[in-house]
């Protein structure tokens, strides 16, 4: 409809007669800030996770003489590791709500970063993995959405560090109501056998980095380093944006 041209003049006179704000506190941005999606001081907000953690999930621990949280130590989790760059606190939670839900995609640069940020401060091997790999979505939910958060955020880190990503290899099977309504036993059991692979060739004898927004019980992520493991997978870790407590 427009001439290429003619775009960054149109983005420049939006900007004036519709200053961009902060998605979280509604302030207008400066036009140095209207990049960002949210002010300098809403970012510094955000909470990352930090030590002590623990060794196998990176859940913050309550006794920091354990080596392994209480969920570590009584479950047989499938996945080797799982790095988890924030705490699931506010403005974590309002801006992941934003996230899924508002089509608000350009969030994932936030998360994605904060990632990069805990990668880096806590030397996370990641050069060690071969091939990055998102939570799949069941189809019928990511046209109701229209993408795949964890999706894009894999696809984010898959760029920064140059590791190959795919997207058509994890298939979910099963439609499960809204995970964030159901009881933890309820979620252990909607998510066996809710995955399948599609394609083995491409995960045998790899290490695989599997990517999701937030870590809650594991559930979800213990039961697809199952089905990849299975499928010839060597080594399964996981890194997620957030981890609720
Ligand atoms: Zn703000
Ligand atoms: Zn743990």
């Amino acid at each position: 409809m427009f001439k290429p041209w003619a775009r960054p003049l149109l983005n420049g006179l939006m900007n004036i007669l519709y200053p961009p704000v902060c998605f979280l506190c509604q302030r207008s941005l400066f036009p140095a800030e209207s990049g960002q999606c949210v002010c300098p001081s809403c970012l510094a907000s955000i909470e990352m996770n930090s030590p002590p953690f623990c060794s196998k999930c990176s859940r913050p621990l309550k006794k920091p003489a354990r080596a392994f949280c209480h969920n570590c130590q009584r479950s047989n989790f499938h996945f080797d590791n799982v790095y988890a760059a924030c705490r699931y606190s506010e403005p974590f939670q309002r801006l992941l709500h934003l996230y899924k839900y508002g089509n608000l995609t350009a969030i994932r640069k936030i998360f994605a970063s904060r990632m990069i940020e805990f990668i880096d401060t806590h030397q996370i091997p990641v050069k060690d993995y071969q091939l990055i790999l998102a939570v799949p979505l069941h189809p019928v939910r990511q046209r109701e959405r229209g993408y795949n958060q964890s999706e894009l955020l894999a696809a984010e880190l898959a760029g920064h560090y140059r590791i190959p990503f795919r997207n058509n290899i994890l298939k979910r099977t099963l439609y499960s109501p809204n995970q964030a309504r159901v009881s933890p036993k309820q979620r252990w059991t909607n998510v066996e056998s809710a995955f399948k692979i599609g394609s083995h060739s491409c995960i045998t004898n790899t290490n695989i980095l599997l990517v999701d927004d937030l870590i809650t019980t594991g559930a979800t992520l213990s039961s697809l380093s199952g089905v990849l493991k299975a499928g010839g997978a060597k080594k399964v870790s996981a890194l997620t944006a957030a981890i609720a407590e």
